[in-house]
């Protein structure tokens, strides 16, 4: 018996979208491979109908069925549906691992031409800020949670060696502000120098994501691979697209545990919609790197090839500078349709092997500590009062609790006790509550009662326990 043909759920998408999906499909198709493509709906359209996800019931059966997904660009609605579906798509999916490959093409001029840039970002894909965990802490103070994980680190970090072993490249550099977010950068970092020495073949960096901008800017071709965390991913990538040529050129694959989306960097671009101008080589570069995760690396191999023996013949969309008369999408199809096969003069294939994916720890993963103790208590706190006069109505408050009022931040820094520096107040202040001397234990029941004594006098909004893990302090300490 003949296998069932492996399915691909086809999303085409909003604007340029279904014009770039087609030309990818086609040469998909040309390339001889035995796949079918199940198109399915998402977007605008979908939103029109009144779905206020923009993702239909049938296009989650298919996406659940086939487990991989080719996807054009989708509008975020203004003035209809809920959400972006693209952020619905991802959370559905948890594709948390975001890769983002550029590398120099023939003819496609930029400033870092003749440098040969081929770089890799790796980015986590479904925590940090943008889970978009917010709230207005008071009228005029606005707050984002930045939650970072050991299981979401530990994947990411995984996967970004992995796709660096499958692809034989030499380096992968963790980019982190761990020097300033200790815990939560910090994860990031410390996760990746546990990791690294599973992989002695790959050399591996830390690096300070500001240090990495200015890097990228001034001697990009020093970078191979570069994981990072969801927000720096986000501007890091963006900036190698622009190194390398910019949107037309960005592909990406979205790893999810058990669904992967492959998609252009690029939106819909509504201004050229329908026009049969867009250019649709981050499609087809997407779909490239779709069939390497079908273990299709032949068919991946040529697209990749006969796109860059199109561009070495000289052939330009719209969007390439310095074209006279530009190519259509459907020319720069058929270009690469006619130059399946070919291998490029600058740059042949290269040699990759299947990228081994972590694995999926299905339930709740927990982090264990040998040791916990509870040390205190900050409060967040609506307040007119002078620094002074607040700490000293606290202190009242507090004066048979086995807490003492340690110190007052304002916008992270210290009013109280006053270092003498000139700060200018918000109305917002984090008073820190530790453990009077000779006091060992705290529990809940004393955080409760002084919050409801602290209820009477104050407007507080947030509490922050302070704890130890393994007796090392589980907080970050204020450092002005
Ligand atoms: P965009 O669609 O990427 O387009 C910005 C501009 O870049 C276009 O106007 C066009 O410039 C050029 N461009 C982009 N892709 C091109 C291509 N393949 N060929 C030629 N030129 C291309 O960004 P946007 O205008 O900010 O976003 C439009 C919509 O797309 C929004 O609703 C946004 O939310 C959505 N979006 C979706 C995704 C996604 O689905 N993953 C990603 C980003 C944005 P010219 O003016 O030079 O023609």
């Amino acid at each position: 018996m003949t296998p069932a043909k492996r399915k691909i759920t086809v999303l085409p998408g909003d604007g340029i979208g279904p014009e770039v999906v087609d030309s990818a499909l086609a040469i998909i198709k040309a390339t001889g491979i035995s796949v079918d493509f199940e198109k399915c709906e998402a977007g605008a359209r979908v939103f029109q109908k009144g779905i206020a996800t923009g993702i239909p019931k049938e296009t989650i059966d298919s996406i659940e069925r086939n487990k991989v997904v080719l996807k054009g660009p989708l509008e975020t609605p203004i003035g209809y549906g809920n959400r972006s579906a693209n952020v619905t798509l991802r959370a559905l999916f948890e594709t948390y691992g975001n890769i983002r490959p550029v590398r120099e093409l023939p003819g496609v001029q930029t400033a870092f031409t003749g440098r040969a840039l081929d770089i890799v970002i790796v980015r986590e894909n479904v925590e940090d800020l943008y889970a978009g965990i917010e709230y207005m802490q008071t009228p005029g103070v606005a707050e984002s949670l930045k939650l970072i994980s050991r299981e979401g680190c530990e994947k990411i970090v995984k996967l970004a060696f992995s796709y660096a072993v499958a692809e034989g490249r030499k380096a992968v550099h963790c980019a982190t502000k761990s020097n300033i977010l200790k815990l939560t950068e910090g994860l990031l970092q410390h996760t990746f120098e546990e990791i690294a020495p599973e992989y002695p073949q790959i050399v591996s960096k830390h690096i300070l994501i500001d240090n990495a901008a200015h890097q990228l800017a001034m001697r990009p071709e020093q970078f191979d691979v570069i994981v990072t965390t969801n927000m720096n991913g986000d501007i890091l990538s963006d900036l190698t697209s622009g190194l390398t040529g910019g949107l037309g050129f960005a592909p990406s694959a979205n790893i999810g545990n058990d669904v992967s989306i492959f998609e252009a960097v690029h939106g819909s671009a509504p201004d050229i919609a329908g026009k049969n101008k867009a250019n649709p080589t981050a499609l087809i570069l997407s779909a490239a790197m779709m069939l390497r995760h079908l273990g299709e690396g032949k068919a991946a191999n040529d697209i990749e090839q006969a796109v860059l023996v199109s561009l070495e013949s000289g052939i330009r969309t719209s969007d390439m500078m310095g074209t006279a008369k530009p190519a259509t999408t459907s020319d720069f199809t058929g270009a690469v349709i006619s130059n399946l096969g070919k291998t490029s003069k600058l740059s042949p294939p290269k040699k990759y092997t299947k990228v081994d994916l972590p694995p999926y720890h299905p339930g709740v993963n927990e982090v264990p500590a040998r040791s916990r103790r509870l040390t205190g208590f900050d409060v967040y706190i609506e307040s007119t009062l002078e620094p002074a006069q607040l700490a000293a109505g606290l202190d009242e408050s507090m004066s048979s609790s086995p807490l003492r009022l340690e110190m007052i931040t304002n916008r992270g820094a210290i009013v109280f006790p006053s270092s003498g520096r000139r700060v200018s107040l918000v109305d917002h202040y984090r008073c820190r509550f530790v453990l009077r001397d000779g006091v060992t234990r705290l529990g809940d029941e004393e955080i409760l009662s002084l919050l409801a004594t602290l209820g009477r006098s104050h407007r507080w909004m947030h509490v922050e326990k302070l704890q130890e893990f393994d007796g090392e302090p589980a907080y970050s300490r204020s450092q002005v």
